[in-house]
């Protein structure tokens, strides 16, 4: 709902100049963050999340590059460095950690000197399994494969007592499937003959360590993004805990970063502040900034950044952008353009 009123926002405010509208907010520093880039099918990922097109996100970047300067975790470190720039700032990044980054994304930033950040969960590096929307996602690609055949189907509501055996009802089915039954997935993959850790070994959806260790030594920042892609609101205190502290020792650990960045997966929806103050607290690993996805949004934690989702509607940066601003500057009108964290 959020996204389709931005989208129709950076629609309508077509003829604004983006120079102004950074000007009039005061938002001359943005996060804009991906997942994937590919020119080939990722069945993985495209049933469920838009994928961009490698066109496409040159496009993206080309515009991204006309009107703000690319910067490093240095100048989020210290903010008073940003208003001596020419213009103003975004840091960019990408999450989920998938193979296309090292194939696609890194060699196109490399060459054009843009540091970028790559959040991975540390339970996929090597393709040792796989985070459950993705196979949700091949679920779905299969049944699309077979025509939804009937004889599948009626497995479906028998085994799950589903409330018919159409199309509908089991894809919804297969979409709602949350963290905490993703172990179904595996189950149903099983109705659909579908082999994850052949798809995982042939396919290899995912960056080996040795690839992040080639982009951590290019100078990219590799991040955390919790083990396993939970959605944190969903999980108990010590799972949080335990989600962010893994991910983040095994990251500083394997890719000797000397720094600490966390983004979180799906969204920081509903984390407390204390658990902010938490993860910054004695006997936690470094922690320098974190992530959220709310888009162009203040947040009452210093260290915390909202990044704007660049994949929504197949949109090109340009309109997104102008959606964030205008979204924003609307917000604004109505003092809601600051998170309330409890
Ligand atoms: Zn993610």
């Amino acid at each position: 709902m959020r996204q389709a009123v931005k989208l129709s926002l950076g629609t309508l405010g077509g003829w604004i100049p983006q120079q102004l509208l950074i000007r009039i907010s005061g938002q001359d520093l943005v996060f804009p963050f991906y997942h994937a880039v590919s020119d080939v099918p990722m069945p993985h990922v495209e049933k469920v999340y838009p994928v961009r097109s490698l066109k496409r996100f040159k496009g993206d970047l080309e515009f991204l590059l006309k009107h703000y300067e690319p910067v490093g975790l240095e100048a989020l470190k210290s903010p008073e460095t940003l208003g001596r720039r020419a213009k103003p700032a975004m840091f960019l990044s990408f999450d989920d950690g998938l193979s296309e980054i090292h194939e696609l994304v890194a060699p196109v930033l490399d060459r054009k000197g843009v540091p970028a950040a790559f959040f991975v969960n540390t339970d996929f590096i090597d393709n040792r399994d796989m985070f459950y929307r993705y196979k949700s996602s091949l679920i779905l690609e299969r049944l699309e494969k077979i025509n939804y055949s009937p004889a599948v189907t009626e497995l479906f509501q028998s085994r799950y007592h589903l409330a018919g055996s159409g199309k509908k009802s089991v894809r919804d089915f297969v979409l709602e499937i949350s963290y905490r039954n993703r172990k179904e997935l595996d189950e149903i993959a099983k109705l659909v003959q579908l082999d994850f850790a052949t798809f995982l070994k042939v396919r290899k959806p995912y960056m080996s360590l040795q690839q992040l260790k080639n982009l951590a030594n290019k100078g990219f920042y590799i991040g955390a993004h919790s083990k396993d892609h939970p959605l944190f609101t969903h999980l108990t205190r010590e799972d949080m805990f335990m989600q962010y502290r893994v991910s983040m020792e095994f990251v500083q650990k394997e890719f000797g970063t000397g720094y600490g960045i966390f983004s979180f997966p799906f969204s920081d929806d509903g984390v407390p502040a204390r658990f902010f103050e938490e993860i910054k607290g004695e006997g936690m690993p470094p922690l320098d900034a974190s992530f959220g996805t709310a888009g162009l949004k203040k947040d009452p934690v210093p260290f915390h950044h909202h990044r704007i989702p660049m994949e929504a509607g197949r949109a090109p940066a340009r309109r997104l952008l102008r959606g964030e601003y205008l979204y924003y500057l609307a917000k604004g009108l109505v003092r809601k353009n600051k998170i309330v964290r409890v």
